[in-house]
Formats: C-alpha cells, sequence, structure tokens
C-alpha cells in the first residue's frame, strides 16, 4: 500500500516528472524543472533523440514517430507521474480536439484555448480588456489602407500577407478562400513581445521578460536602400527565425502590466472561473505615439523566452536566482505540491490515477510571493 503524505508536508517535487513536447521552448522548461527538482522528460522524434539527450537535466527521453502521435502516449504517461507543461508546438502539431480530450495532468486552463484558437473570440477578449487592436476587415471591398492578411493557427507568420490596397487583395489573396483568416490594418512601429506570469498560487502578475521577433524578409528590406527596390518586386514575409531582447522605456512599462492585469481579469469571465493562468505572452505594436496595439495574446509560453533562461532583467527584480519562464512554471508547481494545491495549476481535466492527493484544504498563509523561493 503506497504510503499517504503528510497534508502538512505537502508532496515532494522529486517524486513527479515534467514533461512535455521536444521543441519550441523544451530546453527551457525541463532545465527549469530539474533546477526546481523535478524528474524530467522529453517527449521528441527519432529526429531530435540525440539532441535532447545530450542534455544533463533530461533525465529520460521517449520516443515517438510523429509528435501527432502524442496523445497515444496518455497511458504512458500517466503511469510514469507526469505534469505537461504545453508549449507552441502542442497548438501546432495537435489539433485543439486531441489537445483538449487529453487527460494527463496538464499546466494551465484548457478553457482559455478556445478563446486563444478562434481570431474573432481572441479579439472580443481583448477588445473587452480595453486594448487597443488594428482595425478589422471583413470583405476585400472595405479595404481602404494596408492590411497584413494573417492565417489562424500558430505557424510563425508562415502565409502572412502584405497587402497594399483593395486591388491589390484581388491580385495576391484569391488563392485564400479555403482557408481561415482575418484581415488587420497594417500598424508601423516596433513589434514589443512581452512575457507575463500570472500566478493562481500568490494572485500577482509578474512580467518576466520581453523580446522582439526577427522576421524574414521583412526586418531585412531596410538593409536594401528603397531606391534599390524600386522595379524589383519585392513582398515582405513574416516568417519568424528568431528572437532579439528588448528592454521597455520605463515609462511604457506601468502600461504593460496594467494590459497584462486587464487581460487575466476579463479571461475571468470568458472562462470562468479560473481564467488565464500561468505563462502568457500579448504580441503588440508601439507606435510613434508610443502606444500599444495589440496583434495577439498567446496563452502559454512562447519562444521569445528562450533568450532569457538565465533570467531576464526583469526577472532579475523580482527574483536573486536565474529564473526563466519555464523555471517560474516550475517553482509555481513546486509551490503547489507543498502546500497541497496542486488542483489550483492544473487544468480540470487532468486526471490524477497514482496520485495520491490528499483533501485540498485552504492553507491560510498560502505561499511565498513571487522573490520569495519556495524553500
Ligand atoms: P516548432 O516546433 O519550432 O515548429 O514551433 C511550433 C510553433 O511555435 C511554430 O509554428 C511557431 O508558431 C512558434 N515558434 C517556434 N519558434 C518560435 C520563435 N523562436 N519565435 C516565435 N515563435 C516561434
Ligand atoms: P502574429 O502571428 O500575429 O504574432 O504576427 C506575426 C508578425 O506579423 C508580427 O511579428 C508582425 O511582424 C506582423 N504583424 C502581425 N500583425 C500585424 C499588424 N496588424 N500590423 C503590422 N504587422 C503585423
Amino acid at each position: 500500500m503506497k504510503k499517504k503524505i503528510a497534508k502538512s508536508a505537502g508532496q515532494q517535487p522529486q517524486l513527479f516528472t515534467i514533461a512535455t513536447l521536444g521543441s519550441h521552448s523544451a530546453l527551457q522548461i525541463l532545465k527549469g524543472a530539474k533546477d526546481e527538482g523535478f524528474h524530467t522528460l522529453a517527449v521528441v522524434t527519432p529526429h531530435n533523440e540525440r539532441l535532447y539527450k545530450s542534455f544533463a537535466f533530461v533525465d529520460e527521453v521517449l520516443v515517438i514517430d510523429r509528435y501527432s502521435d502524442f496523445p497515444n502516449y496518455e497511458p504512458e504517461l500517466n503511469r510514469r507521474k507526469v505534469i505537461l507543461v504545453p508549449h507552441g508546438s502542442f497548438v501546432a502539431y495537435l489539433s485543439l480536439r486531441e489537445h483538449k480530450a487529453m487527460s494527463t495532468p496538464y499546466f494551465g486552463n484548457k478553457a482559455v484555448l478556445d478563446w486563444e484558437a478562434d481570431r474573432m473570440r481572441q479579439r472580443e477578449w481583448l477588445l473587452r480588456a480595453g486594448l487597443k487592436m488594428p482595425r478589422q476587415f471583413t470583405r476585400a471591398g472595405e479595404i481602404d489602407r494596408p492590411v497584413i492578411v494573417k492565417l489562424y493557427g500558430a505557424h510563425g507568420g508562415r502565409g502572412y500577407l502584405f497587402v497594399k490596397n483593395a486591388d491589390d487583395f484581388g491580385v495576391r489573396a484569391s488563392h485564400l478562400v479555403e482557408q481561415q483568416y482575418i484581415m488587420q490594418e497594417y500598424i508601423i512601429g516596433v513589434p514589443v513581445y512581452i512575457h507575463y506570469f500570472y500566478s493562481p498560487l500568490t494572485g500577482k502578475l509578474e512580467i518576466m521578460s520581453m523580446d522582439r521577433r526577427y522576421e524574414s524578409n521583412v526586418d531585412s528590406l531596410g538593409r536594401i536602400p528603397s531606391a534599390d527596390q524600386e522595379g524589383w518586386d519585392l513582398k515582405p514575409s513574416y516568417v519568424v527565425i528568431g528572437n532579439q531582447p528588448i528592454s521597455l522605456r520605463e515609462s511604457l512599462l506601468a502600461e504593460a502590466f496594467h494590459m497584462g492585469e486587464a487581460v487575466v481579469r476579463v479571461s475571468r469571465e470568458i472562462c470562468p472561473e479560473r481564467g488565464l493562468f500561468g505563462a502568457f505572452c500579448l504580441e503588440t505594436i508601439v507606435t510613434p505615439e508610443a502606444e500599444f496595439y495589440l496583434m495577439e495574446i498567446s496563452a502559454r509560453i512562447v519562444a521569445g523566452t528562450n533568450l532569457f533562461i538565465d533570467g531576464s532583467p526583469y526577472s532579475y527584480l523580482n527574483y536573486d536566482e536565474p529564473m526563466s519562464t519555464g523555471r517560474r512554471i516550475a517553482r509555481e508547481i513546486k509551490n503547489a505540491l507543498l502546500s497541497n494545491s496542486l488542483d489550483l495549476v492544473l487544468d480540470q481535466s487532468s486526471k490524477l490515477t497514482g496520485f495520491e492527493f490528499p483533501e485540498i484544504v485552504p492553507t491560510g498563509v498560502a505561499v511565498s510571493g513571487p522573490g520569495v523561493p519556495a524553500n
């Protein structure tokens, strides 16, 4: 018979495995998990096996043929006392339905995925939070300014089109009829991606870090003088190639913080009761008037956080130790385990078979807040 764990003692991270798909931000997530005392598992395709095995903080790898086979491994994952930490590859390679149907313990709230995956609902969410968004056009005939045509789903900007006017749309975008897309006013400014963490245990919001993307070829067009571009049929494309760190003018930081708070607040109205928690990112363009226009929200860890595996200037303000977003996630899971509140950080679909949970009793003084190590 398994030993019951005393309520006051909480549960120990080393008894649990943090697992994720081997891509996107998996190295950051697993390094953070190891630093917080968890056992770690990378689920990889044969192509990635040697890479992930080469890192000492990856305790085990599970090799599967294709990432899309991942849901078939649910029994195996549950046997291993796994807590899944999702990232962009979950959205890119698994369907929303498959993703939601899995019952392996999962960090985050899957209810938010329905709002995030549908660009119209996403827009409603962000507008309800009082954030500024680029104008949206529903019919080509309405286009009265340059627009960007964006396909649904996280594909790293692949297939996005810059369209100058309604005629240009007819020429360049007619092949999109079969696809789901939106047309957004093109905002000229600096793309700033703000990485947040909202703790359901402490109720606190933190800005973890920020990046700007480096996209091909749009970020390279300025390297060719415009006079030399003339007569050359150059079309901007937005395929993400990498990320660069950025620190925001401090007078804009309060606005960035308020935007994060507003998004979390409204998420509780649209996905009662728990709303959005954990890591998320607001993807903005900042204009010369220093106004943030929201392009999108990602309701999980984004790959731009990979710049800050050793912490960022912002995380350093809250923590006197390297605190990546991946490690912050593991810290939250650890704090939840130690205070017997694991259910507060997992999706409700999480089937806790084989997990020995004592009854959840509110602990009064919950857990240490940002900046205070859990042990
Ligand atoms: P991957 O497993 O590399 O194909 O990543 C899955 C998805 O995450 C991609 O389709 C992109 O949308 C997104 N992604 C991956 N790497 C980055 C990055 N460095 N910056 C921004 N988005 C990324
Ligand atoms: P997204 O998939 O929404 O994160 O957008 C990917 C990239 O497309 C951004 O990093 C921008 O370079 C570009 N982009 C998206 N929306 C807009 C917009 N409304 N105006 C200008 N550029 C945009």
